[in-house]
């Protein structure tokens, strides 16, 4: 039998933190290996608070850090030498005089169809005809664009922005490309070459059924491969049941907790809302002025010439137009989650938010 191996991912939140000391304590620190996967958007307080757990714990923390160099490389290649002469459309969805969708045909005259999953349940169902809007786009990169974007696409050494300059965008909730590149596929790899070098991999994971809807059915154990398992010891557990049990155990959670985050991940995250925003600007405005910088650079590399690190649609046409990206910027989403009922009225409130109090979401200071 192969020796086993339990990899705890520590994010510098509570939930692993919790996950990781119970790994310990249940196998023993030899055979438990933490890794921390750096986006390179995270506070300094996180990074701090991992210093913290390696001298309380007397363990260390392997830091996976993505590296988009070669990919970097291939793209001024691509851009540099793009020659391409076809077009792009925009399309709409067409709908009969009843308002119902016309289904898309193939040569044949035949309905289209694609497989969709519902539920536990895979169903075929109609694919709907669409036609194409204006004269489109050229798919080519112009004269301009190029040496817009051949003048910043150079490695920055940070993942998050590397990564950003290669895809010329940020992420958006519905292309959360930085999750899988910067965590998933380096926890992964990291995995894959124990499993490799002879170990039987657990997987440590801190996720809790009550986080949110898509992790209500989380599994307490399942196998997820040859050789790699996941365990999840606190599927059952609260946050406060988390929290109770780092101090029974004399752990400090991250001190981002008392000062207003519910959540310990980037700085901000692009998925953040009003209220963390909020505090990110009463607190850290540094965070955003960071962020402000890099979607100069990132909209240097982008063909269109602009990309922003959210993607609030704070603007009632939803193109692509210079607009929406300008309603987007971050200097006008702060503004905007300074703001009430819909986004409408400025918020006096706001400003009460003061810097050096305990905020905390959790009430740790209670
Ligand atoms: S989803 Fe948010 S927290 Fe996760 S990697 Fe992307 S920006 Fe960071």
């Amino acid at each position: 039998m192969r020796p086993s191996l339990h990899v705890v991912s520590v994010s510098g939140g509570k939930d692993s933190l919790a996950t990781l000391k119970l790994a310990i304590n249940r196998v023993g620190k030899k055979s438990v290996r933490a890794i921390f996967c750096d986006t390179g958007n995270e506070h300094t307080l996180v990074h701090q608070h991992l210093a913290y757990l390696e001298r309380t714990l007397d363990i260390q923390i392997d830091r996976l850090v993505a590296n988009f160099d070669e990919q970097i490389a291939n793209k001024r290649r691509f851009i540099a030498s793009d020659k391409r002469t076809r077009r792009e459309y925009d399309i709409r969805p067409v709908f009969n005089a009843e308002g119902n969708p016309v289904p898309k045909r193939d040569g044949h005259g035949n309905i289209v169809t694609r497989q969709v999953k519902r539920g536990a349940v895979t169903v075929l169902e109609p694919v709907q005809k669409t036609v194409k809007i204006g004269g489109g786009r050229r798919v080519r990169w112009t004269n301009k664009a190029k040496r817009r974007a051949l003048s910043v696409l150079y490695p920055t050494g940070n993942p998050f922005l590397d990564l950003c300059l290669w895809k010329g965008r940020f992420p958006s909730r519905k292309a959360q490309f930085c999750t899988e590149e910067l965590k998933r596929n380096m926890a992964v790899a990291y995995q894959i070459d124990l499993i490799d070098a002879g170990y039987r991999v657990i997987s440590w994971q801190g996720i809790r059924r009550d986080e949110s809807p898509n992790r209500r059915d989380a599994k307490k154990a399942e196998r997820l491969g040859p050789g790699l398992y996941a365990f999840r010891p606190l599927v059952d557990w609260t946050a406060r049941d988390v929290f109770n049990y780092c101090r029974n155990e004399a752990l400090e959670p991250n001190p981002l907790y008392l000062q207003g985050c519910s959540r310990v991940g980037c700085m901000p995250c692009i998925n953040a809302g009003k209220d963390e925003l909020n505090q990110i600007a009463a607190r850290w405005p540094e965070h955003l002025e960071e962020k402000s910088r890099w979607e100069r650079l990132v909209s240097q590399a982008a063909k269109r010439g602009f990309s922003t690190f959210f993607n609030k649609e704070l603007h009632e046409d939803k193109g692509q137009d210079r607009r929406v990206h300008e309603a987007n910027r971050i200097e006008a989403v702060i503004q905007w989650a300074r703001t009430s009922r819909g986004g409408r009225q400025f918020d006096m409130l706001v400003d009460l938010v003061e810097p050096t109090a305990c905020v905390s979401s959790y009430g740790l200071c209670a």
